[in-house]
């Protein structure tokens, strides 16, 4: 496995992107938007930056990572000639959908094509596909060069064979990789997003204000993130859309989404991508704030 195309360079898509430049895989990210792919490039050279000035890496090894990525705008071009595409586009089941369609369509007949969502059926994408065996859930965790965990989803067709070369790529990527069945949200999600949903049903409820919620899970749980923070830092919509697929895979109403995520969702305010959520997050702070509407 040489060449990997990475489609989406938003929040996960360029860390993606990052980790297997870095492991001396030749990347091609894919994304609609030209500014995505500027802005990707930008926080690549950032983050690697960063690793730098520890000393975790050379300048060399910065400037080799950043000549293994190229850009593409067409899906067309840029799965060309892949080993393996891995899908980080936005959450939606209809976009992902057509993704598939069009990766099956453009990518070689050998590539694994894998996805990167965080509660969609692999399933479901692989039957967009005539080589379902090949269709696989690769999960990275945000942010993706330092989480060491890729949860790797079997979908109902996936092969042994390409499950098998999925878990020791991710191994090859200094990752922990683990393997789980297809099921809504997976394992991460469906434990994870019921606990942030019921945080946010909490501070909706009056019980206590965003500081202390978080305040009770770091120290009280040893969470390393309060959940309304890590809310933030996932993205409020990315949130919903999970809360939405585990409420329609199980049909059960207990993952219903709190209306407060609903209206801040509709209201724009996505967490950190967005500069406002639970927090607010002005450029280049590290100091959490309580976004105003939230302050007691
Ligand atoms: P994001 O909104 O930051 O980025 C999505 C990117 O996809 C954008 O740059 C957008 O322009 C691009 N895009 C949209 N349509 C496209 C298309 N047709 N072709 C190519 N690019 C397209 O989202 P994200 O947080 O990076 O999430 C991406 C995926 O990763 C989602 O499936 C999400 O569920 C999953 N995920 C997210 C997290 C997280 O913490 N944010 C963690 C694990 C998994």
């Amino acid at each position: 496995m040489k060449n990997i195309s990475v489609i989406g360079a938003g929040t996960m898509g360029n860390g993606i992107a990052h980790v297997f430049a870095q492991s001396g895989y030749q990347v091609a990210m894919i994304d609609v938007s030209e500014d995505a792919l500027k802005r990707a490039v930008d926080t690549i050279s950032k983050n690697l930056d960063r690793m730098v000035a520890k000393e975790k890496i050379s300048v060399q090894d910065k400037e080799s990572t950043l000549k293994h990525i190229r850009t593409f705008t067409s899906l067309q071009e840029g799965v060309a000639g892949a080993d393996l595409v891995v899908e980080a586009a936005t959450e939606n089941v209809d976009l992902k959908c057509r993704i598939f369609r069009d990766m099956d369509q453009h990518a070689p007949a050998g590539a694994i094509l894998a996805t990167n969502t965080s509660s969609i059926s692999i399933t479901l994408m692989a039957a967009q596909t005539k080589r379902p065996e090949k269709v696989i859930g690769m999960h990275f965790m945000n942010p993706v060069p330092i989480m060491k965990l890729v949860e790797v989803i079997r979908g109902y067709a996936t092969s042994d064979e390409v499950t098998g070369t999925i878990l020791e790529l991710s191994r090859k990527l200094g990752k922990v990789p683990v393997e789980v069945n297809d099921y809504p949200g997976f394992v991460s999600n469906r434990i994870l997003m019921p606990m942030i949903n019921e945080a946010i049903e909490t501070l909706f409820q009056g019980v206590a204000g965003v500081e202390e919620i978080d305040t009770v899970m770091k120290l009280g749980m040893a969470h390393p993130m309060g959940p309304l923070q890590l809310a933030d830092f996932i993205g409020l919509d990315t949130c919903l859309s999970i809360l939405r697929v585990l409420q329609n895979g199980f049909g059960n109403p207990k993952y219903a989404p709190c209306p407060l995520l609903v209206n801040m969702v509709t209201a724009g305010n996505l967490g950190v991508k967005s500069g406002k959520g639970f927090y607010s997050y002005s450029a280049g702070s590290k100091e959490l704030v309580v976004a105003p509407e939230f302050r007691r």
